[in-house]
């Protein structure tokens, strides 16, 4: 054989193997991006992070590999990090500068482009239910404040009391911005939003993110989060995003349609356009990140902090947690 032939055997022996890279079922998922660094992280609260991440991917991966749907994947995703008091969202959410709970949150079906959302809510316990319930139960996209928390317990949604989402810890973030008279972009700037982009066997994509918003927001102040299109977006021509950071400039640069639009339309990598929408986000001032996936099962993704709360897995790969920028 001659080394002509040699390398056209091996050529055709690796093109099953490319084909193969495209994984069955995708998951990624954060936890809020901010300056996570490790002489700043205590063990138990890296540890507790890692767990809750785990747990998310854990819950999420066990839909997917069952053959279950993008959108069933993402809300069990994110209603383990809800429920989970480490992260701002559900239980754990940052309090308003009155000292309450107001919680955000968007799910979206990549499928036929359903959104549903919510903001200022504050007896849901896991608010991407919600989400979700106004996606499929009633004619709107988003609702707000006081109607949207009678909606839930007509449709008989868990309803919790204010305690549930009050934790000690955000309480002092609060304590402290008040006495420091910081702007409540400089708390410790771990936002803590939770959000999960996967996509199903069938091809189809989904994104959903929850939050509680920013410590010390004020009349009713609502973030990026629960806006289509600016921190929740899916879209099967392209890709499903689910962002966390300061959410005015995420709102203004419209980073979630902005990365799949980049995609659809320039046809670039999810990496390439997550990390230019990023990179503009930062431009005006903007600091945070973002996760991808799409009907490519490509993953990404790409923040402009010190690290990233995250996590991701897909069909016949191991789940990869991490926190810091220098992490895979
Ligand atoms: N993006 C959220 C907001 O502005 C905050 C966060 O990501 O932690 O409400």
């Amino acid at each position: 054989m001659n080394r002509l032939s040699l390398l056209i055997g091996a050529l055709l022996m690796s093109a099953p193997a490319t084909a193969q890279t495209q994984p069955d079922w995708t998951l990624v998922i954060h936890g809020g991006a901010g300056v996570l660094e490790r002489d700043k992280m205590t063990p138990e609260r890296e540890a507790a992070a890692r767990k809750g991440l785990d747990a998310a991917l854990e819950a999420g991966s066990k839909v997917l590999a069952g053959g279950g749907s993008a959108l069933d994947a993402v809300e069990a995703a994110v209603k383990v990090l809800e429920d989970d008091p480490h992260f701002n969202a559900g239980r754990g959410a940052v309090f308003t500068y009155e000292g309450t709970n107001e919680l955000d949150a968007a799910i979206m079906d990549g499928a036929d482009r359903k959104a549903g959302a919510v903001a200022g809510v504050t007896r849901t316990k896991n608010p991407i239910a919600l989400a979700r319930k106004v996606m499929e139960d009633s004619p709107h996209v988003m609702l707000a404040g006081k109607g949207a928390d009678v909606f839930s317990a007509e449709k008989g949604l868990e309803q919790v009391g204010p305690e549930w989402f009050a934790t000690d810890e955000r309480r002092q973030q609060l304590e402290k911005m008040k006495a420091q008279k910081t702007s409540w972009f400089d708390v410790d700037m771990k936002y803590g939003t939770v959000g999960a982009v996967a996509r199903d066997k069938a091809g189809n994509v989904a994104a959903a993110t929850s939050t509680g918003g920013v410590t010390g927001k004020r009349w009713g102040r609502v973030g990026d989060s629960p806006l289509i299109g600016a921190g929740t977006y899916a879209d099967n021509r392209a890709c499903a995003v689910s962002a966390t950071g300061a959410g005015e400039f995420f709102i203004r640069e419209g980073v979630a349609h902005e990365i799949c639009a980049r995609i659809r339309f320039k046809g670039e990598s999810l990496q390439a356009a997550a990390d230019t929408v990023m990179a503009e986000t930062r431009a005006l001032g903007g600091t945070g990140g973002v996760i991808v996936t799409g009907p490519t099962g490509e993953m990404a993704w790409s923040f402009n902090t010190p690290g990233m709360y995250r996590g991701k897995v897909s069909a016949g790969s191991a789940k990869t947690v991490a926190i810091y920028g220098d992490e895979q």
